[in-house]
């Protein structure tokens, strides 16, 4: 500290612009490794994902590969305390992480870290009790009414909807317009309420605990494309003892996260569950209410 203030004010009486001390860069973990199907193709994406975070310019990203289905996990045991925030690009069953592993993991959010769970990364652990409260909802892998109720929007309001069915679905990937519900939250606050969102997979009938959260912004399920006719939740955020968890269920494809809301978005949550601040601006590129907006340093390579 004493060197940065004589080296600015030496800088100043030489007349020399020198760099404000930045920040540290924040720790992320972007774990990855395993997706139900061929439909989740991580290796594809994860590479997306961490540039988009490189290109925030605050975050240093360290990718972390969990074996393989069948592949042995004594050896798998993350450092998680050396991050400030673990994204999670990952789904796996249940039995695939042991109990000491889950555990590990559990006291790490619990105690102030921070998780981020991207699209399927929410359909992983149907089952675990403790990764549902810190999602909020979840999809697919044997979610049902007992895993909790349906939560939507109707009318403005949340609603916990206990009727009996399976958890998750989508229908055919058509852009969505987004709604945000939370306008002053640190993640949404500046952004237009209305923005469109590039084809992707909306999420619904997604079932959980939702204890402790709040969930940010809505898309309209269509029942013309296989929907619910209800607002479901495409931004949440949910914490989990003293850690801050951002849940965003956009994402399936390269395609469908080359949305500059998406980026945005993720960006921005990425932050806010590590620091609880955000302190990146809205970028002039952001959807509006009525056109969808892509960059070109994301498109995906020709084929
Ligand atoms: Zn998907």
């Amino acid at each position: 500290m004493k060197i940065t203030i004589i080296g600015g004010l030496l800088g100043a009486a030489l007349g020399l612009v020198l760099p404000v001390s930045a920040a540290p860069p924040i720790k992320v973990m972007l774990l990855d490794g395993e997706q139900a199907g061929a439909y989740h193709a991580w290796q594809e994406t994860t590479p997306y994902l961490k540039r988009m975070l490189a290109d925030a310019g605050i975050f240093q990203v360290d990718v972390v590969t969990a074996p393989p289905a069948g592949g042995d996990f004594s050896a798998f045991k993350p450092d998680w305390s050396k991050y400030q925030v673990v994204v999670s690009n990952y789904d796996a069953p249940d039995a695939r992480w042991s109990d000491a592993l889950k555990a590990s993991f559990e006291e790490y959010v619990r105690k102030g870290g921070g998780f981020v769970s991207v699209h399927a990364a929410d359909n992983a652990f149907g089952q675990w009790k403790e990764y549902n409260l810190m999602i909020g909802v979840g999809g697919w892998r044997g979610r049902n009414e007992k895993s909790g109720p349906h939560f939507y929007y109707q009318d403005g309001k949340l609603v916990p909807d206990q009727t009996a069915g399976m958890a998750g679905s989508h229908g055919a990937r058509n852009p969505y317009k987004v709604v945000n519900r939370v306008t002053d939250h640190p993640i949404t606050k500046g952004l237009p309420k209305e923005w469109m969102h590039v084809g992707d997979e909306l999420y619904a009938n997604l079932r959980g605990p939702g204890e402790n959260m709040t969930i940010l912004s809505t898309a309209w399920s269509d029942p013309a494309n296989r929907g619910t006719g209800h607002e479901e939740p495409m931004l949440m955020v949910i914490s989990y003892g003293k850690g801050r968890v951002f849940h965003t269920v956009m994402g399936h494809d390269v395609a469908a996260l080359n949305c500059a809301g998406f980026i945005t978005t993720y960006q921005r949550g990425t932050e806010w569950a590590a620091t609880g601040k955000v302190t990146q601006k809205v970028p002039a590129d952001f959807p509006s209410a009525d056109k969808t907006s892509t960059r070109r340093a994301y498109d995906p390579p020709a084929k």
